[in-house]
């Protein structure tokens, strides 16, 4: 039965401690929202949301409440904990078209966002409603980054996204859609036009391989690629995972959403590094999990495993060498991803880590002056709320930094 949030706000202690803000990625106000929400004050509550962390509205939909906010709240040692994300979902939802910005003092420099992630979003909303005049890069077609083309829409609505972008015109921040930076036009270019500062929030698009045999047949697919247009797929009945983390469990459930009868997910050792529930979830949508299972070669028949040989804490020390085909009608390799290198083949002095991540310091600055980054290409693939949380701390110091030159 769904919850009555006023009653779960009701239940909440308000403490002066509050571990759920503690173990919030972006230290959420949650007692304070409480709050005003008893006080009927909702819109306020959800300006103060707003201005904690734009992505709220999306957060309380997508965060892992268990891990963060729920999890940690003390409600929970004894009994059941305030599911504060069911009241932040409905009064960030509720504030969301209803924002109209107000007396923003315009500050007369341009900034450029390359990427309308969650990181690319944040920055741009902080930077425009501090009166900079913002411009969004995308390479798509449409905004949202992994919002739109990772999530699957039965867990996020994508119209959610289109009330995004009538909020971003509300700012007066300017969308330049399909236009990849470090192809045709560059970050020097961006220079040469007057922006003064640019931020970098271009995630983590390229799907790591496996590096093994098979990976190029037409039943194989990466995971993202898949989740980006899973329609234009045909997986066939039986669908052979590899991996066990949060975009396999996506994939799964988008699978069974497309025909698929029967998805099975390997994991070479004895964990998964999904969250419980969206293992839970993907379970209860029919995936099997098969665990200690280490991928050899993938065959138009199906992929071939060896049975791994594992620690007593069931991490991987060694592989069988008898071989078993599963059969599959296609195979979809989901093991992470890691950022394309446009940027930084295009870009003199920008510098990344082995793995091709911007290096950034304290500030959130990359090695090129002016040149701001945050979230997944930071990072490697974290979270929504992480995103938002450096993306906003970026933000304040490309602000700063501004003002300074
Ligand atoms: C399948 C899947 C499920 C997930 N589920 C969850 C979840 O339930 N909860 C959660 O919190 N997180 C989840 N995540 C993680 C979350 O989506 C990411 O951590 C987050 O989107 C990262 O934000 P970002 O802005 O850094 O990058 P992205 O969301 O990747 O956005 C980057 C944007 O930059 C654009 N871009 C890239 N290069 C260029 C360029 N050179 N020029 C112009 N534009 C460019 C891209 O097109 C994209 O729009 C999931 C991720 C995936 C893949
Ligand atoms: S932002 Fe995420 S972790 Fe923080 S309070 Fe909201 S739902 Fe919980």
């Amino acid at each position: 039965m769904p919850i009555h949030i006023e009653n779960e706000a009701n239940r909440c202690l308000t403490c002066k401690v509050p571990m759920c803000s503690k173990f919030c990625p972006i230290h959420t106000p949650v007692p304070e929202i409480i709050k005003l929400f008893r006080e009927k004050k909702v819109m306020q509550a959800g300006e103060e949301l707003f201005m904690n962390n734009p992505m709220s509205a999306i957060c309380a939909i997508v965060c892992n409440h268990e891990a963060q906010c729920r999890g940690h709240c003390v409600l929970g040692r004894k009994g059941t904990p305030v599911q504060f994300y069911e009241i932040e979902k409905f009064v960030s939802d509720g504030f969301l078209d209803r924002y109209r910005p107000e007396n923003i003092e315009k500050k007369d420099k341009r900034v450029a966002v390359i990427g309308s992630g969650p990181a690319g979003l944040t920055a741009a909303i902080v930077l425009a409603r501090n009166g900079y005049d913002v411009t969004i890069f995308e390479r798509k077609n449409e905004i949202g980054g992994m919002l739109r083309y990772g999530i699957p829409d039965f867990r996020l609505p994508k119209s959610l996204l289109a009330r995004y972008q009538k909020l971003l015109k509300r700012l007066g921040v300017q969308i330049r859609l399909n236009t990849t930076i470090g192809g045709a036009l560059r970050i020097d270019n961006l220079f040469r036009d007057g922006y003064s500062t640019i931020f970098v929030g271009t995630g983590v698009w390229r799907p790591n391989t496996l590096g093994i045999e098979g990976e190029s047949l037409a039943s194989v697919h990466f995971g993202i690629s898949y989740l980006e247009n899973p329609g234009h797929h045909e997986l066939g009945k039986t669908v052979a995972v590899i991996g066990m983390g949060n975009v396999a469990m996506d994939v799964a459930r988008t699978a069974f959403r497309h025909g698929a009868e029967h998805v099975m997910l390997f994991s070479r050792d004895n964990h998964a590094t999904a969250s419980s529930h969206e293992m839970s979830y993907a379970e209860l949508d029919g995936t099997e999990f098969i665990y200690g299972k280490t991928i050899r070669r993938i065959t138009p028949e199906g992929p071939i495993f060896s049975d791994s040989i594992l620690d007593e804490e069931g991490n991987l020390i060694g592989v069988k060498s008898e071989e078993e085909l599963v059969k599959a009608d296609s195979v979809i390799i989901a093991v992470s991803q890691g950022p394309k290198d446009k940027l930084i083949m295009s870009t003199e002095h920008l510098e990344g880590t082995s793995k091709g991540l911007l290096i950034t310091d304290e500030n959130g600055m990359t090695t090129v002056e002016g040149v701001f980054a945050a979230g997944d290409v930071v990072t490697g693939p974290l979270t929504v709320v992480h995103a938002a949380e450096a993306a906003k701390k970026a933000a304040e110091a490309m602000m700063r930094y501004m003002e300074e030159h």
